[in-house]
């Protein structure tokens, strides 16, 4: 893509009713739009990262055998009745409204109980189980704070995933098969390291959940860290009891912030009971159904990776999510300079390389602070200078020194990073 087509603009100045670090960023680099607190606008930047990301939970979820699909946003009050969850007093975050032709509905801040619900036209046999399935959802929450930018959204996007399973053992066996996939997801995009499974309080039927929690300033929860076990415990469930438990040594943990980028969680029997989603097991008995839960915060995600590889020039975007592999700044208008250009751009858009080409009149060092303040993972220069030497200037975002390398090698650098030919 060229700059001068791309309709947003980077800003140098600070939003000032911003104090997150994602958003500042995010805005000033146009990735997203501030509608209002806690609501934010993709713009194409901000999408195509938000694209990635999904495309990297989409593989793994459909790796684990499960199938995608997208529930409605409008919500009936029965269902949530049902499991006595509509009440605004049991869940604080419910924006409702009513139908013209009469009646209560509730814009979806979960799925659990409509797609358990829609799973009873699908599901009597224990032939018809395991099953398992997902979406990438817009929610809604009525949230009372929403200080944390993308990472706190009043509307926000989660990848949601639920299973039905006919034993416990069927279920657990599903259960820890998402926490590897979840940890491949964490790991691809760039936050591997520093994201943590973390016993943290279960429900009715389980007495933990487990978070997977990134270390995170920016974070909102607080996490007792064993880093050897790579296993955290929430301070909500920080008592001896659990330590004990778990077999945690108190003096070995790290009391750290952190944020809450996915969450899987066991109903047990309980939800089915509650639904109404029965099964006929093989001696012919009417069982209910085991429910599991399971959600990744796409876009707090993406707020996470933005706090966690920041410097003081602007994002860091990790290969594997940005929306550019390269940044293709043309230093002035010389015709030398900007046919080696176009030609450098064309070769590595043809091998698959993702290149944001800025074909802009401006001064060199505007190019390089945009370059910066993006994130994009390599900065390629082509100057007079550099058509001089046969080369062109090479350098990675977080890198100290540009290198200097010919036509050849830069599409032989890049193109095995984008997956592209050469
Ligand atoms: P939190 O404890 O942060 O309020 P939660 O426990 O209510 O989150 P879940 O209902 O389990 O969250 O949702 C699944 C995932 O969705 C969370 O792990 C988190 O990554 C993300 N998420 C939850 N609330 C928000 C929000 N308001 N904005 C952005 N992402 C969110
Ligand atoms: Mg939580």
């Amino acid at each position: 893509m060229k700059m001068s087509q791309l309709f947003t603009r980077t800003s140098k100045n600070v939003p000032a009713d911003e104090v997150s670090k994602n958003a500042q960023l995010l805005i000033q680099a146009g990735y997203i739009h501030k509608e209002m607190a806690g609501v934010y606008d993709y713009l194409p930047l901000g999408l195509m990262v938000l694209e990635k990301i999904k495309a990297i939970v989409r593989e793994e979820m459909n790796d684990l055998g499960s199938q995608e699909l997208i529930m409605s946003t409008l919500q009936r009050q029965e269902l949530w009745e049902k499991t006595d969850r509509w009440d605004d007093e049991k869940v604080d975050v419910w924006f409702k409204s009513k139908l013209q032709a009469g009646g209560p509905i509730g814009f979806g801040w979960s799925h659990e109980e409509p797609i358990t619900d829609m799973m009873r036209s699908f599901v009597t046999s224990y032939r018809d189980l395991p099953a398992n399935v997902y979406q990438f959802q817009t929610k809604l929450r009525n949230e009372l704070r929403a200080k944390s930018g993308i990472m706190r959204g009043r509307e926000f996007v989660m990848k949601d995933l639920y299973s039905y399973s006919r034993s416990e053992e069927e279920h657990q066996k599903f259960y820890d098969a998402v926490t590897e996939s979840y940890l491949k997801v964490f790991e691809r995009v760039g936050l591997g390291d520093s994201t943590f499974v973390t016993f943290a309080s279960g429900g009715a039927f389980t007495q933990f959940s487990h978070e997977f929690q990134t270390i995170t300033d920016a974070g909102e929860d607080i996490i007792y860290l064993d880093r050897e076990r790579k296993l955290a415990v929430n301070e909500e469930v920080y008592t001896d009891d659990v330590l004990s438990q778990l077999k945690l040594d108190k003096s070995k943990l790290e009391k750290v912030k952190a944020a809450e980028v996915g969450n899987i969680f066991s109903f047990g029997p309980v939800k089915a009971q509650q639904l109404d989603l029965y099964f006929t097991d093989e001696e012919g008995q009417q069982k209910p159904v085991i429910l599991g839960s399971y959600g990744i915060g796409i876009t707090r995600l993406m707020g996470v990776v933005v706090e966690h590889f920041a410097d003081d020039k602007g994002i860091v975007w990790p290969e594997a999510i940005a929306p550019f592999t390269v940044y293709l700044a043309r230093l002035g208008t010389d015709v030398e300079v900007v046919k080696a250009a176009e030609k450098l751009y064309n070769d590595l858009t043809q091998a698959g390389v993702a290149v944001i080409y800025d074909d802009r009149d401006v001064r060199p060092g505007e190019k390089f602070a945009d370059a910066d303040l993006m994130g994009i993972p390599y900065r390629l220069v082509v100057s007079s200078k550099t058509i001089a030497d046969k080369k062109f200037e090479i350098k990675s975002r977080t890198g100290a020194q540009p290198q200097f390398i010919t036509h050849e090698e830069v599409i032989k650098k890049l193109a095995p990073v984008a997956g592209g030919q050469v």
